[in-house]
């Protein structure tokens, strides 16, 4: 009898999305295109070890239904052939991510808070830049 294997008890987690690596956003534009990205549905995106990557929820074509088995499992993709139980959606639990965004309106919140503490920043650096030179001016 074939030895039992992690999978045989799996729902095939691994094969039920992607995650593809992204630019780090630096500016404003930036963080709005990840915003674009999370208006549409089953699309997540997350920061992992100051990496940033997106998440498409969308089930391989080639994972059968009713046993979750993989049917071109002897040419599957070298992606598929590496990935290993050792380290996998089953194994490893819970990610512990640095952030996780699941919608737009999350990105939202997070961009206005993120760029409402600059403009607060720059305003008082302004402020006081002000204050030195008007006591400059005094002297
Ligand atoms: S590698 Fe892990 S997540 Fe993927 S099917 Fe096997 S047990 Fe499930
Ligand atoms: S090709 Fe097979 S192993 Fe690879 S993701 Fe699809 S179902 Fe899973």
């Amino acid at each position: 009898m074939a030895k039992k294997s992690l999978c045989d008890d799996c729902s095939g987690l691994c094969c039920r999305y992607f995650a593809l690596p992204i630019e780090t956003p630096d500016d404003w534009d930036d963080y709005d295109d990840i915003r674009w990205y999370l208006c549409h549905r089953d699309i997540t995106v997350f920061v992992e070890d100051g990496d940033w990557y997106i998440n498409v929820k969308n089930k391989c074509r080639h994972l059968r239904d009713k046993d979750h088995r993989c049917t071109i499992y002897e040419k599957r993709p070298k992606i598929c052939r590496k990935y290993h139980t050792k380290e996998c959606d089953l194994t490893e639990g819970e990610y512990d991510y640095e952030l996780h965004f699941t919608d737009d309106k999350q990105m939202e919140e997070y961009m206005k808070i993120k760029f409402d503490n600059n403009v607060t920043e720059k305003r008082k650096d302004k402020q006081r830049a002000q204050k030195k030179a008007r006591k400059k001016v005094k002297k």
